[in-house]
């Protein structure tokens, strides 16, 4: 079947949608957005697809893919200038090859540099927004403009990208000089940790976590992982049809065969309640949800079309 969105997303979930256009240069990008905003036509932007559940009916809107194969990106000193299409993980080796650290940390995220942005992606206590210095943006009207980082308002996975509906064309890192082999060595004992510590998106597909970790409740707190009230609250024991709790994470849903976008939707609002039922309070959802889901009704997703 035409324009399938579940070959595109890291959950290998998702129906149609009613047009695919793919674009890989922000200039591309600029085009197919200018001809659906002078439309008026609907559309969703996705990236890798690795932070999405998109419903089993699909998207009644036209989606952007905004993904380059290739890194798309421009160094000079230690400025890098890259489109937001690259995939993240080329931008991470292509800086450690260049000698450059600040984004060593996010070795084997999936996704593209503009998805990494929107949601300030991360680990090992560090993200995205640490090292951008500003971004090319393009708004629902197409107007199109450059805003310093401090104007993003970056927080933990969190941008005002999430809520304004701006696209990131291109984004400015700055970079610092270091020492290439140490980079080298850190890079592969991440990738190690990764391995070991989550599943393979390509052999058990999923999203990642599916909750945002909880914020402390007062400034000498921490944050505290959400995988461990999902533990305690007993939610690896869930499963709906098709989808299932990670044996090694509580926050990470897997599906398994016949898993339907139905199922995910359904076990996360289970793990959700576990939580709710067993320490009192809710826990805030981190992936995007797309289209309608059968419990559409109690739980609003991010966007109807
Ligand atoms: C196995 C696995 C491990 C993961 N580990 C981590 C981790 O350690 N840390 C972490 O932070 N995340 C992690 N994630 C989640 C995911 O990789 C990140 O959220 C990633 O940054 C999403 O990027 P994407 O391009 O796939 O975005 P998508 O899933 O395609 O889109 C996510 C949202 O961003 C928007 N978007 C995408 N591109 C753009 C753009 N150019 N401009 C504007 N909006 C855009 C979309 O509209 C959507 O709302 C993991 C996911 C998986 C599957």
């Amino acid at each position: 079947m035409k324009n399938q969105l579940a070959p595109l997303t890291t959950f290998q979930l998702g129906g149609p949608c009613r047009a695919l256009i793919e674009c890989r240069t922000p200039d591309e990008l600029k085009a197919a957005l200018s001809v659906l905003i002078a439309h008026d036509t609907p559309y969703v932007l996705i990236g890798g697809g690795s932070n999405l559940l998109v419903s089993d009916q699909g998207v009644d809107a036209v989606v952007v893919r905004y993904f380059a194969e290739e890194p798309l990106m421009e160094v000079e000193d230690e400025v890098v200038e890259v489109a937001g299409s690259t995939i993240l993980d080329h931008l991470v080796r292509a800086a450690i090859e260049r000698g450059l650290s600040g984004v060593t940390t996010c070795s084997g995220i999936p996704g593209t540099v503009g998805g990494a942005i929107v949601g300030n992606a991360g680990a090992f206590g560090k993200q995205i927004g640490d090292v951008l210095e500003s971004a090319e943006l393009m708004n629902e009207r197409g107007d199109v403009y450059r805003v310093m980082a401090d104007e993003l308002g970056f927080a933990y996975r969190r941008s005002r990208l999430q809520e304004t509906g701006e696209v990131v064309l291109s984004a400015r890192l700055r970079l610092a000089s270091s020492d290439r082999e140490a980079m080298r060595e850190e890079r592969a004992s991440i990738l190690d940790l990764r391995r070991e510590k989550h599943p393979d998106w390509r052999t058990e597909p999923c999203i990642g976590s599916i909750f945002r970790n909880v914020e402390p409740t007062s400034k000498a707190g921490r944050r505290q992982a959400a995988g461990w009230f999902l533990q305690e609250a007993g939610a690896k024991l869930l499963r709906v049809g098709g989808a299932f709790v990670y044996r090694k994470h509580a926050n990470i849903i897997i599906k398994g065969e016949d898993g339907t976008a139905d199922d995910v939707f359904e076990l996360a609002r289970l793990m959700g309640q576990a939580v709710r039922d067993r320490f009192g309070f809710e826990l805030e959802r981190e992936v995007r949800f797309l289209g309608p889901f059968r419990q559409a009704a109690n739980a609003p997703t991010d966007r109807f079309f």
